[in-house]
């Protein structure tokens, strides 16, 4: 029996990593909010490897915490190994990588959903969309609970129609032995929205004490105090170890024999996989030439035995997998406590959606994370925090926040999906953005603090922070460049010391930055008035000095990228009375619709000679117009 059981701005279903930025964005801008999940003990819940960044994704945790989000501080106060990959490369690529204590991230999310203002929390299964000519109206519980809404946003990741599958051996289910969520997939269909199939995989889990360490390599943490989020302190907490491992000629041997028992190759599993998360099976049948395959022992936490085999993820039968590890140097006597598997779950293809992430065919229906085809925890607190913050300025009637290719690999991530759509799981990687340069880890605060300030996200200590931040760095970049230090022998013995050229005339502080061999702490030895400045400050005035020249030639690119994005295209404009343009690319702008000629030309099966047709057809529209 169906009763009334509340009003909200929004309603966001699922509390994942989409629907904890999503719900936390929502509330935090002053919209009164309801979160529903089907298991309030499972409040930002890793299914898979306990570890949040790495490349693209650490930019994606950056700029979620610029915006005001909350994964960046909650990594920071729950980590317990914590490293900066590739600092080897230019700053473009540096990227942040934390193994979190699952169960400390997931209790410490929870208590933030719990604790903050105009947000409830509250356990429930959807099992209907509500919507009246084509707009959205709230949300029916599996309990018969009806709540209403202005909009609603859906976040529920890999539970919809959600199957593992170990073998032979297949039922319905969420993963880590949650229910799946079915009625909602069949009403999703109802309401008009289409869904696809990709399934995803995780490996076992397998006891600390039945593992033999000495025969494996540790990898510890970095020692330096490193963190994502832009304000905190972050707490230092004892740094675990991670130990890599490689599979055997025996590990392979075990698989290929049993390759016929995998419903990877017995057309059992459906779904599509992610690409770049290929199972070890698929690895040994890929990359046949490759004798091992590097696997790491992830701790899942301070307080459990349990250790993640990652790059080991499988759906072979049970006793199969128990046989690959024990092949495996170090595993000889391992106990296997979780078995992998794999899950198949239906998603929404993501052109469906606007550049908002909300639904074309239902207004005021969003939906964000892992059921609009992406992969990775990163991937969906991203699109969670940019459903909530829109679904927010849609019931205040305000100007949505559509982030650019330019702006942050948020946008990057939206753009690619919205606009190209995906077949497979979508990864965020470095390669997918033009501009990379400008879109590093270290500056998501002066790329997003602004535009979340604008949208009433970013509040006024972060603020505050970010402004004294960059009144620090354009200081000092003021200092050093007005600052300038003779040929003398003391300057000389620091340049020869890091092998940089002496010099010649006199130099600015700035001019030496600039010399690749030369590094701000360099210049202490060599001139005074240096005070202590925070180390992100430094960061900041270094890369800012050192790759000044690089930075430019993006910019004029962006500059360039921009014109063709400030090209709107109107909504009258009829497809099929632009003549010349291919059919294909008809069929395609028809069914899309986008905002813009810079959109128009990403769309798969739009050639630069379709664009320019249209930018001819819409030339001669404007000139009619302005001459009646
Ligand atoms: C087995 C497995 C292996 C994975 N392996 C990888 C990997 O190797 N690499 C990688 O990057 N990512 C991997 N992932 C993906 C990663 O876990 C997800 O990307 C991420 O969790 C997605 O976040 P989300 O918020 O979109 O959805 P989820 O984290 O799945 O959260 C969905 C939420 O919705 C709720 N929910 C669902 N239906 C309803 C309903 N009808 N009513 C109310 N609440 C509902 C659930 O309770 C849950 O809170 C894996 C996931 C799984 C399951």
């Amino acid at each position: 029996m169906e009763y009334f059981a509340g009003e909200y701005d929004i309603i966001v279903v699922g509390t994942g990593h989409a629907g904890c930025e999503a719900a936390l964005a929502a509330s935090r801008m002053g919209c009164r909010t309801l979160v529903l999940t089907l298991n309030m003990d499972n409040v930002a819940f890793m299914p898979c490897n306990p570890a949040i960044g790495g490349p693209a994704k650490g930019h994606l945790v950056r700029e979620i915490d610029a915006l005001g989000g909350e994964m960046g501080i909650n990594t920071d106060e729950t980590n317990i190994q914590v490293r900066m990959l590739n600092t080897g490369k230019g700053p473009a690529v540096h990227a942040l990588r934390a193994q979190a204590d699952k169960q400390l991230y997931q209790s410490r999310m929870k208590k933030v959903l719990e604790n903050q203002p105009f947000l409830d929390l509250k356990q429930g299964l959807v099992e209907r969309i509500l919507v009246e000519k084509h707009k959205i109206t709230g949300v029916v519980t599996r309990t018969g609970a009806v709540f209403k809404a202005k909009a609603v946003i859906i976040t529920s990741g890999t539970f919809l129609r959600g199957k593992i599958i170990i073998g032979d051996v297949s039922y319905s289910g969420g993963p880590n032995g949650q229910p799946p969520s079915i009625g909602l997939s069949e009403n999703l269909r109802e309401i008009g929205l289409e869904l696809g199939r990709f399934k995803t995989g995780t490996p076992p889990r397998v006891h600390a004490k039945s593992i033999d360490f000495s025969k494996m390599i540790e990898q510890p943490g970095d020692l330096k105090a490193l963190k994502f989020s832009f304000i905190g302190k972050g707490i230092r907490r004892e740094q675990v170890s991670c130990w890599l491992t490689y599979t055997s000629e025996e590990t392979h041997k075990v698989i290929r024999e049993n390759l016929h028992r995998s419903p990877l190759y017995s057309g059992m599993i459906e779904g599509v996989g992610p690409r770049y998360c290929p199972s070890i099976e698929d690895k040994v049948v890929r990359f046949s030439d490759k004798p091992t395959h590097q696997i790491f022992l992830e701790p899942e936490g301070l307080n459990t035995e349990e250790m993640y085999v990652q790059g080991f993820s499988t759906s072979l039968p049970e006793d199969v997998q128990i046989k690959m590890l024990r092949t495996i140097p170090g595993l000889e006597n391992v106990e296997m406590m979780r078995t992998g598997y794999a899950i198949e779950y239906d998603y929404l293809p993501p052109t469906q959606l606007k550049l908002t992430l909300e639904t074309k065919v239902i207004s005021g229906l969003f939906s964000a994370g892992q059921i609009n085809g992406t992969s990775g925890y990163e991937e969906a607190a991203a699109q969670g925090i940019i459903a909530g913050i829109n679904a927010a300025l849609l019931v205040k009637e305000k100007e949505p926040l559509i982030l650019k290719r330019s702006d942050a690999y948020i946008g990057v991530l939206i753009d690619d999906l919205v606009t190209k759509g995906t077949n497979e799981p979508y990864r965020i990687m470095t390669s997918r953005a033009e501009y990379r340069l400008l879109l590093r880890q270290d500056n998501a605060d002066i790329r997003l603090t602004e535009l979340g300030r604008r949208v009433e996200l970013v509040g006024d200590t972060r603020y505050r922070n970010f402004e004294d931040k960059y009144r620090l760095v354009e200081k000092e970049k003021q200092r050093l460049g007005q600052l300038s230090v003779a040929p003398v022998e003391a300057v000389q013995q620091v340049l020869i010391a890091k092998g940089s050229s002496e010099l010649k005339q006199n130099a600015t502080l700035v001019e030496l930055l600039k010399r690749p061999e030369i590094s701000y702490n360099d210049l202490r030895k060599i001139a005074e008035g240096f005070t202590d400045l925070p180390d992100e400050v430094i960061e900041q005035v270094e890369i800012q000095i050192k790759y000044e020249g690089y930075i430019k030639r993006q910019m004029e690119q962006v500059d360039k990228f921009q014109r063709l994005e400030n090209k709107k295209i109107p909504d009258w404009l009829n497809y099929d009375d632009v003549k010349g343009i291919s059919t294909e690319a008809k069929q395609k702008l028809k069914g899309m619709r986008p905002l813009s000629i810079g959109q128009a030309s990403r769309i798969s099966g739009v050639s630069p000679a379709d664009i320019s047709i249209i930018m001819v057809y819409l030339e001669q529209k404007r000139r009619e117009k302005t001459e009646v």
